[in-house]
């Protein structure tokens, strides 16, 4: 389905303004923080493993509608929480958050989020805005990515580009956006599956996502895709890397203004659709373990292979060393080349 977009040229240097982003997505962190100290309806983890006072009378939407909580609901809950943790926590690249998201997600990114540019990065961490939809109380939203392996990139020597690419394609991703569907639906998710960039959730969403469906807000998508494809900015993230290698004390990017409306335009113009085509493709990286376990004992192999297993494999050495992958992960990865 074609995006409409009724923002005009105003109102989109409006939504891309830099100056002061920051400071407003500090105040609506705080704001969340404070809502979320006075919520008295939170379901906490020990009762939903069963230590659980049925007069709290808590409710939930499981099956439709809208009910007391049963201890025959929480046994579904630990269900639920069970196969979400087993299957998330590796942690999620740009293409798998848009496979796991809900499809009606997507058509609301495609719709209506039809910006997301980058306002600052800071040692691994980009800030974005995006634009909110026409029915929104605000006119923009604040999303955080951190890029997982970016300490592994800054300790490689190799080009910053080809780091960006493999940050934002083939790395795993952790991320945070300040809407309600992010905070209500999917951050608990993001704190169960260990993704979570902002301020973590334990309390399962009992009333809203009760079936832990989805993984990601349409700010989130909208994000997401252009991080994946958009080269402005990758670049913008290869200049966070050279930063880094080059052992700058401080580390965080200014983005211009001019920069930031220049891909807001851009982004405007080309109207990216958001689709889950890749759901079956296993990662490239992995693709190139494999790729050298089929080949063991063949005598020729393209020389890039060889450079491109010999990155893979030193970078793994770096995120086990690192702390961002555990042993038994580093040994799987490993293993998958001999
Ligand atoms: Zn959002």
């Amino acid at each position: 389905m074609p995006r409409v977009s009724r923002v005009t040229p105003e109102q989109l240097l409006a939504i891309s303004r830099i100056r002061g982003s920051a400071a407003e997505a500090e105040q609506l962190r705080k704001m969340d923080a404070q809502r979320r100290s006075n919520a008295s309806n939170i379901i906490n983890p020990h009762e939903v493993k069963g230590d659980y006072d049925a007069g709290r009378l808590l409710m939930t939407t499981l099956n439709g509608e809208i009910r007391p909580i049963t201890h025959e609901d929480l046994a579904t809950f630990r269900k639920h929480v069970k196969s979400v943790g087993g299957r998330l926590k590796k942690g999620l690249t740009a293409q798998q958050i848009i496979n796991l998201s809900r499809k009606e997600d997507r058509e609301r990114a495609n719709e209506q989020i039809h910006m997301a540019v980058p306002a600052g990065t800071n040692k691994g961490t980009v800030r974005f805005i995006t634009n909110a939809s026409k029915d929104s109380n605000v006119t923009r939203h604040h999303v955080s990515v951190e890029l997982v392996n970016y300490e592994a990139a800054v300790a490689s020597p190799t080009d910053p580009k080809k780091l960006a690419q493999w940050l934002v394609k083939e790395s795993p991703l952790k991320y945070d956006c300040d809407c309600g569907r992010h905070t209500f639906w999917y951050r608990y998710i993001t704190t169960i599956g260990g993704f979570n960039a902002g301020r973590p959730e334990n309390g399962y969403p009992k009333l809203k996502n009760p079936n832990l469906a989805g993984v990601a807000c349409k700010h989130v998508l909208r994000v997401m895709h252009e991080l994946s494809k958009n080269m402005n900015i990758r670049n913008v993230i290869a200049e966070m890397i050279d930063r880094g290698q080059r052992g700058a004390a401080k580390n965080n990017g200014v983005i211009t203004q001019k920069k930031a409306a220049e891909i807001a335009k851009m982004q405007k113009a080309r109207k990216r659709e958001i689709s889950a085509s890749d759901i079956k493709k296993p990662s490239k990286a992995l693709t190139k373990l494999a790729a050298k376990k089929n080949n063991k004992g063949a005598s020729k192999r393209p020389v890039d292979s060889e450079q491109a297993l010999f990155d893979a494999q030193r970078n793994l050495r770096k995120l086990l060393q690192s702390g961002l992958i555990s042993q038994a992960d580093f040994n799987v990865l490993v293993k998958a080349n001999r």
